[in-house]
């Protein structure tokens, strides 16, 4: 039995005359990584803001562990690392610098951060770049601290947003990996792509929005079986094809 962690309960948002999300209601279950996907302007983006606080819906209510999360945004904030598209570190700051920051504004003392930054440094062999700053970086090892980054205060949860956008082939791979890897440690992922070969690779479940409604939601296995496809893809496309159709 899937234990949930996040309950997401008929969540709107309406912008002026727009419903950007016409009523989500969603389970997340623990240790799990789930698949946002969806065109253009199917929500997405909003429905993640919504999860990471950065903007409250009209309507609706999501429960972390049974409790609603608007009681106590602070302690919710505390179980949440926000992974955005675009690395965000200081980049006068050295690495190691960073992810102390990172502890101290979650109140974590001197000890718990030095706890925390041995057991990333090693996760994700951050050794070599330690005392570098994060402007001298690659794309992918700025990506990989920026996981890191979200991980210091050890939330139950992350939310990451297309983390491997941009990126060469060999360095997707590696950051899939490490992702992948996250689920040994017990955290729970949304993780927002347009890589549809991400999500297939990664998601243990995919959502799939449409005009800010929940088209479906399964596992990638069932939704290939469901539509005799051989790749995610394929039957993201043969989904998304009324919409795209409809728009243009
Ligand atoms: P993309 O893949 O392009 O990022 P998305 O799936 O993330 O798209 P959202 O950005 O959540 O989609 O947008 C959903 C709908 O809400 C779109 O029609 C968008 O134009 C609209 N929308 C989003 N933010 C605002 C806003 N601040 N004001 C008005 N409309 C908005």
């Amino acid at each position: 039995m899937n234990e949930i962690l996040l309950k997401i309960k008929n969540i709107k948002k309406i912008y002026g005359q727009k419903a950007a999300l016409k009523g989500i209601s969603l389970d997340v279950y623990k240790g799990e990584i789930l698949g946002l996907l969806g065109v253009n302007g199917a929500g997405k983006t909003t429905l993640s803001s919504i999860i990471a606080t950065l903007i409250p819906p009209t309507e609706g209510d999501i429960e972390l562990d049974g409790v609603s999360i608007y009681k106590d945004l602070t302690t919710y904030r505390f179980s949440l690392g926000f992974c955005p598209q675009r690395p965000n570190l200081n980049p006068m700051l050295s690495l190691e610098q960073n992810l102390r920051l990172a502890g101290s504004y979650y109140g974590m003392s001197e000890t718990q951060i030095d706890e925390r930054l041995a057991i990333l440094v090693n996760q994700f062999e951050l050794a070599p770049f330690l005392h570098q700053r994060a402007m001298v970086l690659s794309g992918g090892y700025k990506q990989r601290f920026m996981i890191a980054r979200s991980l210091m205060h050890s939330p139950k949860l992350v939310l990451m947003d297309e983390p491997t956008v941009a990126l060469d082939p060999h360095i997707r791979r590696q950051l899939w990996a490490i992702i992948k890897d996250l689920k040994k440690t017990g955290v729970t992922v949304i993780l927002t792509t347009h890589y549809l070969d991400e999500a297939e690779h990664l998601a243990d479940r995919v959502c799939v929005l449409d005009q800010g409604q929940i088209k479906l939601i399964d596992t990638p296995e069932k939704l290939k079986a469901d539509f005799n496809m051989s790749n995610l893809e394929d039957v993201f496309l043969a989904l998304t094809q009324e919409t795209i159709t409809k728009n243009n």
